[in-house]
């Protein structure tokens, strides 16, 4: 290499310059760009550059040659790279480094820069060569992945922070929860309880959690039909829901357990888990039983003095000199009917008792339905001027039942249907046969009763709050029509829309084949 002329080599011989020439289109063609500097004149100033370094950087070759590097690097000046080639350049070393230049039109491109000397046979450095790569879209890449990197970083952080606030506030409630719970996983081994299931069942955390639900304690929970149900929460969703467990626990003793257990859904961060809630009902179910025995005995002690009283009026009635007043005789008839009343509140509390205890028996035997809804809306019509019981349709001139209690469900639902309806004169009674049913449907025009209500009237004792004072009642009508019904196979259902009035139906099976050919 002699000298320079217009960015090219000059040779002297030349087959040296013909492939040198041919060298110079190979450098030419690359995409990277390529300069040599010379170390021997001050400053290493640039003698050659390719093409792909004029691409790279926008200037032309006629720009730069004599220049030195420098100037790709604008007044970005503090890049520690910049030192790292100085100190290569000096001992002579090549090296490889990622450093921020800047085109001829001011915009900024990364480089990938690989410095290495050319040296004479004594070793000197004569020239550099710099072979160049804009990296600057790699570079865009890896710094976006880095801010995705950095935001995703932060939004984990924040996500387990408010996980772990939640977990926290969870555990507070589930700690302060006067229930018994437990927490499963989906093999139903029990990954955590609460201190008042350690209290309430006498037991460690240790000898608790980790260990499988059916192996706790004298394998209370091993139970055929609640592990069906339980097995059956996580890939239905459905809940157990009001499950009954009589044991003998240990430590405590024979209780009565009420099982509750839902699906708890962690929004995908942890597999599904289960909670049980376990309530004690052992005193609660203690003092019904106790108030059911108190109603039953009630009502038995104070049906014999009543038979008596019932008896004396009777015979007062029959003993009824012809001369009395007016007023005794009014008074007697008064007492008779007070007495009657009396008779049939306390028949009412001992249907409820016998239903209790399940002692209700009924005396089948076939009868006119149809004849005994007309006596009871005769009786009724009698007693009750305000209203007219209209009656249509039939349903059958023979049915085999109780006749005693099928009449007390229609004269039950008559009556309410009066009660129930003070500002209107009417009350009708439908009767009709579907499929092999009899239907009986009476509608009033009253005060209507909530869809929340509906669900609770055939309760016992439940009465719809507001109308407690206005209305004498002790909310037992319906569930004793409803366990009638019921016994005959039946249903009983209601319609209504408060202040519009209601329709309450009952179905009974009719004992006839049907034949659908
Ligand atoms: P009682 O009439 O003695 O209160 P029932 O068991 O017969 O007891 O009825 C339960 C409750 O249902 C009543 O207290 C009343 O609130 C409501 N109810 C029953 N029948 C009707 C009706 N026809 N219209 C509106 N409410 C009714």
């Amino acid at each position: 290499m002699d000298s320079l002329n217009n960015g090219e080599f000059s040779f002297s011989n030349d087959t040296v310059k013909q492939d040198l020439s041919l060298l110079i289109k190979a450098l030419d063609a690359s995409l990277s760009g390529v300069i040599l500097t010379d170390n021997q004149q001050p400053d290493n100033p640039i003698i050659y550059c390719n093409k792909g370094f004029e691409r790279i950087t926008g200037y032309s070759r006629k720009d730069i040659i004599g220049h030195n590097c420098r100037f790709l690097q604008k007044d970005d000046r503090n890049q520690i790279q910049r030192q790292q080639l100085k100190d290569a350049i000096a001992k002579g070393e090549s090296i490889v480094l990622e450093i921020r230049n800047y085109r001829k039109d001011g915009s900024l491109f990364w480089n990938e820069l690989y410095m290495s000397p050319i040296k004479d046979v004594k070793g000197n450095t004569c020239y550099f060569i710099g072979v160049q790569n804009d990296i600057s879209r790699r570079k865009k890449a890896e710094a976006e992945l880095e801010h995705e990197k950095d935001v995703m970083e932060q939004r984990v952080e924040e996500r387990t922070k408010s996980l772990r606030e939640n977990e926290e506030y969870l555990a507070s409630i589930v700690q302060t929860v006067r229930e018994s719970l437990i927490v499963l996983d989906p093999d139903l081994t029990v990954l955590s309880v609460n201190s008042h299931f350690l209290k309430t069942f006498k037991v460690s955390k240790e000898e608790t959690e980790g260990q499988s639900l059916y192996e706790l304690g004298n394998g209370q929970w091993n139970i055929p039909k609640l592990k069906e149900l339980l097995e059956k929460i996580l890939p239905t969703n459905n809940p157990v829901e009001e499950f009954e467990v009589e044991h003998d626990f240990p430590h405590i003793g024979r209780k009565l357990m009420l099982l509750n257990a839902h699906r708890i859904e962690l929004e995908g961060h942890y597999r599904d888990r289960i909670l049980i809630a376990i309530e004690d009902i052992t005193d609660r179910r203690d003092i019904e039983r106790r108030k059911d025995d108190f109603l039953s005995i009630a009502s038995h002690e104070l049906k014999t003095p009543l038979t008596t009283i019932k008896g004396y009026v009777q015979i007062m009635q029959r003993l009824l000199p012809k001369d009395a007043s007016e007023k005794f005789k009014e008074i007697l008839a008064k007492t008779g009917v007070y007495v009657e009343r009396l008779n049939s509140l306390i028949a009412e509390l001992l249907d409820v008792s016998r239903i209790q205890t399940g002692n209700i028996e009924l005396h089948k035997e076939p009868f006119n339905f149809d004849k005994t809804v007309y006596e009871v809306v005769e009786n009724l019509q009698a007693a009750n001027q305000s209203h007219q019981i209209i009656v249509k349709g039939e349903a059958t001139d023979s049915f085999e039942g109780d006749e005693s209690h099928i009449t007390q469900v229609i004269n039950n639902l008559l009556s309410n249907a009066i009660k129930y309806s003070p500002d209107a004169n009417r009350v009708e009674v439908y009767l009709s046969r579907v499929s092999n049913y009899l239907k009986f449907a009476v509608t009033d025009y009253g005060m209507g009763i909530s869809l929340d209500e509906q669900k609770k009237i055939f309760e016992r004792f439940y009465r719809v709050g507001e109308i407690q004072q206005r209305f004498p009642g002790m909310g037992i009508g319906l569930y004793i029509c409803d366990q009638i019904i019921k016994n005959h196979g039946g249903s009983l259902w209601v319609e209504s829309e408060p202040s519009k009035g209601s329709t309450f139906s009952f179905t009974l099976p009719l004992n006839e084949r049907i034949s659908y050919e």
